[in-house]
């Protein structure tokens, strides 16, 4: 997709924050025992206290408490050892409480890193303002009726957790290298599934712009709600040039609540911004303030798993890989595994090339996922031992791997059953080598008198004679041998 770049936006800057709801891997909601399934009949997992009967009280749900400490640690982030839960007051049908409980001065979490995978290989560091655990509030539904609009509460109650950003994002660029990042982490750590399509992982961009060199930050807007990665990126590259075009003829921008419309590429007007001061944030009088203890959160340090950053610097110093090709396999932990089983004890770089090239391109083209693999890592891996100890080419191999994931036959009985082994016997390579010299005087005449070139083309001929079953390297040394070039 084309990028709004350095060059595109003349003499501004783009500033950017992103704040991301997570919903927090858990069996039952934030303060309440009712179960968080994805997919349910409307209103079927719904408490007294997410439908917020009067009188319900809340009671924290310590898996939620334990996600949240475990993504703080993953954000190399600082963990309050008291946080205090707030309400945020505000009144919508889908929110039968007329407040959220949400987390204000005292978050959870507070200040972390985040290391965004440059293109060019290179890492920038991205400021975690905070993160904080809070409910999710019910779901209305405008398209079942022309008049009626419905209430699904299954949602109500649900743990989020919000990850605030610094502004330090200046690209949509950027901002889609946060957002992978962000749920590759989140991933890793199995606090949430990132799954942006069911609304696990859902985004608000606020983005202004300002004159390149300034260090204040202008007037921003907040578009809201966005769910998938490539929306955020058109949301804030749309925002910022709206923004550009206002201050570059005298205008000014308004603080505002912005849509985006995936269907126009565009951002609407919702509401003028509101200020914090609108919610009536106050502590909430049903909950005494979360304490947890230094042993709490010591004890979930220590089953932390590696994560991709030190994955990635662990694969490029151990298998040689380039960083970018160690963050392509770290993404995911489940492909990085994948890799780790082909390649251990084997050649990397090329247990890596084919991973990345020939397995990557089967995965993709079969529509199953890196858990159910077309071939699997312990197949691909003899694949690659065939190759090493000389029985395959690299062409055969790319034939024996076609038909690895046809049959889901392992290579070695694969090359037994339809006799693909490379022919390295020298016999049956000269013999092949003087038919095609015999067939073809004129070009041994033209190669002698210095068309070296056509030396290529030889080898072609006994490849293609050879069914591409011969030793490439030997037909080459065998071919110069006997025309003498
Ligand atoms: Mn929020």
């Amino acid at each position: 997709m084309a990028y709004l770049l350095e060059g595109e936006t003349g003499d501004w800057e783009v500033v950017i924050g992103l704040e991301v709801h997570a919903q927090v891997i858990s069996k039952s909601k934030l303060f309440s025992g009712a179960p968080t399934d994805f997919g349910a009949e409307p209103n079927q997992q719904v408490s007294f206290v997410d439908a917020g009967f009067p009188g319900m009280l809340p009671v924290i749900n310590g898996k939620c408490v334990e996600q949240a400490v475990r993504t703080g640690l993953g954000l190399k982030a600082q963990v309050n050892l008291r946080s205090v839960f707030a309400r945020k007051n505000y009144f919508y049908a889908d929110l039968p409480q007329g407040y959220q409980i949400s987390q204000y001065e005292l978050p959870i979490i507070g200040e972390g890193e985040l290391l965004i995978d440059m293109p060019d290989g290179t890492s920038r560091a991205i400021g975690i303002e905070r993160l904080h655990l809070e409910q999710d509030a019910g779901k209305s539904i405008h398209d079942q009726h022309p008049t009626k609009s419905f209430i699904d509460l299954n949602r109500s109650g649900v743990a989020l957790m919000e990850i605030v950003s610094k502004p330090d994002l200046r690209s949509p660029e950027e901002a889609g290298l946060y957002i992978a990042k962000l749920r590759s982490i989140l991933r890793y750590l199995g606090t949430c599934d990132g799954n942006m399509a069911e609304g696990s992982m859902r985004c608000d961009a606020n983005v202004s712009v300002r004159p390149k060199g300034a260090t204040e930050l202008r007037t921003r807007c907040e578009i809201k709600n966005v769910n998938s990665i490539r929306f955020v990126q058109q949301a804030i590259e749309y925002e910022a040039r709206r923004h550009i075009e206002v201050y570059e003829s005298g205008g000014s921008i308004r603080q505002e609540t912005r849509l985006f419309d995936s269907g126009k590429c565009e951002t609407r007007s919702m509401r003028s911004k509101e200020h914090a001061h609108d919610y009536r944030y106050f502590p909430d009088p049903d909950l005494l303030p979360l304490v947890v203890t230094q042993d709490f959160v010591d004890g979930i340090k220590a089953t932390l798993p590696e994560l991709p950053d030190e994955k990635k610097e662990r694969f490029s110093r151990d298998y040689g890989l380039s960083v970018y090709d160690a963050g392509v396999l770290v993404a995911e932990r489940a492909s990085a595994d994948f890799f780790e089983t082909v390649a251990k004890g084997r050649d990397s770089k090329l247990a890596a090339n084919w991973v990345m090239g020939d397995f990557f391109g089967a995965l993709n083209a079969s529509g199953r996922t890196i858990e159910d693999p077309p071939v699997s890592a312990a197949d691909l891996g003899q694949l690659v031992d065939l190759i090493k100890d000389g029985t395959l080419s690299g062409r055969l191999a790319k034939d024996v791997f076609a038909l690895m994931v046809e049959t889901g036959k392992s290579p070695s009985s694969l090359v037994e059953e339809r006799g693909l082994k490379q022919v390295t016997d020298t016999g049956a390579i000269e013999a092949a080598i003087d038919a095609v010299l015999a067939a073809n005087p004129d070009k041994v005449e033209q190669i002698k008198a210095g068309k070296v070139a056509l030396m290529g083309w030889l080898v072609g001929q006994v490849m293609k004679a050879t069914q591409g079953k011969a030793n490439p390297a030997m037909v080459n040394e065998l071919l110069a041998r006997k025309v003498g070039a």
